[in-house]
């Protein structure tokens, strides 16, 4: 077997070939890395076969779309996935062929309904299911901890102790793991019982991805990067200048909101004077409640003034139709020497 980890900040995946066939399969592929996985595949003398998603991923954009066209191979994900370009759905039980490789499918909602696990001889792909002194969060959309205990402690703690591990996210620089060492170390399975599991995974505080909506949006319906996006929201968006902010921010009637977008701790060690904190993940979810007036005149800002255009251009299709994002963002009003405040 031919195994490669790709590393792309905390996200893993993988290219896994068959040595006497040369078919292969990427699994979880990043878009900003599409030409990866084909160029390693060319490197190693691999053909993919297949492309897969172990989930709908809320974190980063998934290249299977892409891979899979430019490719013409089918995009394998869990039958309960939601994008409409997947070509083959699978589910417990399946068993995927890859040359003489033979790759089992363990359905493990929880962090998503639609994880999946693959198994191999003497390793899983566990996704975002298990990773290595941790589990996946629950708290995304489609997220359960019930389904996620279910998932661990009946199906995948279930499987030989010998198996390594080799889960979708490691932002610590570590490749793998072992079924017998997380059941002896990972914090979250000492847990065992299953309402202190699901009270743990209930109470844990964890920020919203920043491009939560985004990706989801991609991953789900197939499409656009980060870049292609910022540059569409800032066709549909106005922007207002620092100089006009700094104005009426100063100014005794200033019947604007200051709406920060970016995560809670950057807010709290410096912001706009008189602003307020939602950050961009979590806009969805709290701009109606706590942003109320949809008349009012919002001005979003971040750190660079590319979150705070998707940010803007979000609200405004939320019906806050005032909305209007900072053009610059707090480094370029720091180094112009405006006012900033801390919490
Ligand atoms: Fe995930």
């Amino acid at each position: 077997m031919i195994f490669e980890q790709i590393r792309h900040g905390g996200c893993l995946s993988y290219l896994i070939g068959c040595e006497s066939t040369r078919a292969a399969i990427a699994i979880d592929p990043e878009l900003g890395e599409a030409d990866r996985y084909t160029t390693l595949a060319a490197e190693k003398g691999l053909r993919l076969r297949y492309v897969l998603d172990t989930h709908t991923h809320a974190d980063h954009f998934t290249a299977s779309r892409e891979l899979g066209r430019e490719l013409s191979i089918p995009v394998v994900m869990n039958k309960k996935s939601a994008a409409p370009f997947v070509d083959l759905r699978v589910e417990d039980g399946d068993t995927l062929v890859v040359g003489s490789l033979r790759l089992r499918v363990l359905e493990t909602p929880g962090h998503t309904d639609d994880s999946l696990c693959l198994v191999l001889p003497d390793r899983i792909l566990t996704g975002d299911t298990l990773l290595i002194g941790g589990t996946g969060r629950t708290d995304l959309p489609t997220g359960d901890p019930n389904a996620l205990y279910d998932s661990l402690f009946g199906k995948v703690m279930s499987l030989d102790d010998a198996l390594l591990v080799y889960p979708a996210h490691d932002y610590k620089g570590r490749s793998h793991t072992t079924i017998g060492a997380e059941r002896a170390q990972n914090p979250r399975l000492q847990q065992r019982e299953r309402t202190a599991f699901v009270e743990l995974m209930r109470g844990l505080d964890i920020a919203m991805p920043q491009h939560l909506s985004e990706a989801l949006r991609t991953n789900r319906t197939g499409g656009k990067t980060v870049t292609q996006l910022i540059a569409e929201a800032a066709r549909a968006i106005a922007f207002m200048s620092m100089g006009d902010l700094k104005d009426r921010i100063e100014s005794v009637e200033r019947d604007l909101v200051v709406l920060d977008v970016r995560e809670r701790d950057s807010f709290r060690a410096r912001h706009l004077p008189g602003a307020i904190n939602i950050p961009r993940g979590e806009l969805e979810l709290r701009a109606d409640r706590e942003l109320v007036d949809p008349t009012a005149r919002i001005v979003t800002y971040c750190e660079y003034g590319k979150i705070s255009t998707l940010a803007a251009h979000t609200l405004r299709s939320m019906g806050f139709l005032r909305t209007v994002a900072l053009d610059g963002g707090l480094d370029a009003w720091t180094k112009a020497g405006f006012p900033v405040a801390a919490a």
